[in-house]
């Protein structure tokens, strides 16, 4: 649906009070801590002073000497510990403190937190180190924030320390080389992690492993942006006693295309993510207030708040992305009309937008091949026009928006209730988005319907 939201021209004010539910906040937190949020999980490597003790050397980095700190320091540094745990001389130690990569907006942004007393906490302790000369350059002329691992662990109140630790460790990049590593290549460790995207647990448990399908969408990073979420529904559908909420429906979609992508080799962002939901098969997808941002934030504000959050997010992120990549922002949305009035996939690009025109057009013709392959003599009558919408007047990347369908039609409704529809459609966008992207050389496709198959 596209509502005053999208177009924001007059701006709905929220009713009532934000429904935020901490636990699956928390949780996503998590998802996101041990996804890409955690790009450059390595630790600060030090030389000792001459005589210094691992307290005196805690102590000197204004960490905290207790035994939490201290037993840290001897898990990451076993191998140059003596039986005593003494520090050998002239040899290079890991501090409890992670280096991760500032975004060059917020230090919240960067880490993907809310707290604004934690991101306080950790960019005094940045400025502390450069004060006493431990560090030679600001977190904002190096872009790494140094991050004692407690200033990062009180966002995880429901786990215990081992599990952390057990959780950082994992995400630890393991060094072999001998080589003094250089600002420059932990910036390039960054990078390198940032484009991982998505983290495929996301898809749930049963569709979190990726069986790969090609590499044609290597070099290339998607947004997909599945509209409404958290307090907004968007467009509300009825059937056989259920309601349909426009913004589970499309979420399912897009998540679904989301793996379909990666299958390809893409690396792929959800603007907005649901810290529950993965893929679902069943036909009513109950409605809930679980979607965030991609960065974990929450969705609030006024229409026009929740629509500039997921392009904020686009933003941070893609400075992030090497600028080889080639990006493009993909809008789902599940249209409402009339219940009598059945209308077919269609597209909206930004006025003036020859290359997302033409893009949409692309994505279009496949579906027309595939919906004549899957049932011919339907006839598919989609469409591509110009729209003056929010997320495609201010996509920073190349951008389309789509239409499933209207969710008030009882025969479109078939398109959305049933998963295999749901599946069908996220694969014939992939199609499109292949013709788009990486077209093979050998396949032309038609300007003109082909020579239909009989019908069964
Ligand atoms: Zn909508």
């Amino acid at each position: 649906m596209v509502s005053s939201c999208d177009i924001v021209t007059e701006l709905d004010q929220l009713e009532g009070e934000m429904l935020v539910c901490i636990k699956f906040r928390l949780l996503l937190f998590l998802f996101l801590f041990i996804s890409y949020n955690s790009f450059a999980q390595d630790y600060l490597e030090v030389v000792p002073q001459r005589g210094e003790g691992i307290f005196s050397l805690l102590k000197r980095y204004s960490l905290p000497s207790d035994s939490s700190y201290f037993n840290k320091f001897v898990e990451l540094n076993k191998k140059n510990l003596t039986t005593k745990n003494d520090l050998i001389q002239d040899r290079k130690y890991k501090l409890p403190i992670m280096l991760l990569l500032f975004d060059g907006t917020t230090i919240r942004s960067s880490l993907g937190i809310d707290d604004y007393n934690q991101a306080k906490l950790i960019q005094d302790y940045n400025n502390l180190m450069l004060d006493r000369k431990l560090r030679a350059k600001s977190f904002k002329q190096d872009n790494i924030l140094w991050v004692p691992i407690h200033l990062i662990e009180e966002q995880q109140p429901n786990k215990n320390k081992s599990e952390i630790y057990q959780e950082i460790k994992q995400n630890v990049v393991t060094d072999t080389s001998k080589k003094t590593e250089s600002i420059e290549k932990l910036k390039k460790i960054n990078e390198n992690k940032a484009i991982k995207g998505l983290n495929p647990l996301f898809f749930g448990t049963k569709y979190k492993t990726i069986d790969k399908v090609s590499n044609r969408l290597l070099g290339f990073v998607y947004y997909l942006d599945p509209g409404h979420g958290g307090i907004d529904p968007g467009a509300i559908g009825y059937r056989e006693g259920n309601e349909l909420t426009e913004d589970e429906y499309a979420y399912d979609v897009t998540l679904r295309l989301a793996r379909r992508l990666m299958q390809h080799g893409a690396t792929v962002f959800m603007a907005v993510i649901d810290s529950t939901d993965g893929i679902r098969d069943d036909k009513y997808l109950k409605n809930n207030l679980n979607e965030y941002f991609g960065d974990g934030k929450p969705i609030t504000g006024d229409a026009k708040e929740r629509l500039q959050g997921r392009i904020d997010y686009i933003n941070t992120i893609k400075r992030k992305i090497p600028e080889d990549y080639r990006q493009r922002l993909i809008v789902i949305h599940v249209d409402s009309r009339d219940t009598s009035q059945r209308i077919d996939v269609f597209f909206y690009h930004n006025p003036g937008d020859e290359k997302g025109k033409k893009y949409a057009e692309n994505v279009m013709e496949m579906l027309t091949i595939k919906y004549d392959k899957a049932q011919p003599g339907r006839g598919y009558t989609g469409n591509v026009s110009e729209r003056n919408l929010f997320m495609l007047r201010n996509s920073p990347v190349l951008s389309i928006y789509i239409e499933l369908g209207n969710i008030q039609n009882y025969k479109d409704q078939q398109r959305f209730i049933n998963p295999t529809n749901r599946q069908a459609i996220a694969n014939w966008l992939c199609d499109g988005i292949l013709h788009n992207d990486s077209p093979k050389v050998n396949i032309t496709i038609p300007k003109k319907k082909q020579i239909k198959k009989k019908a069964k």
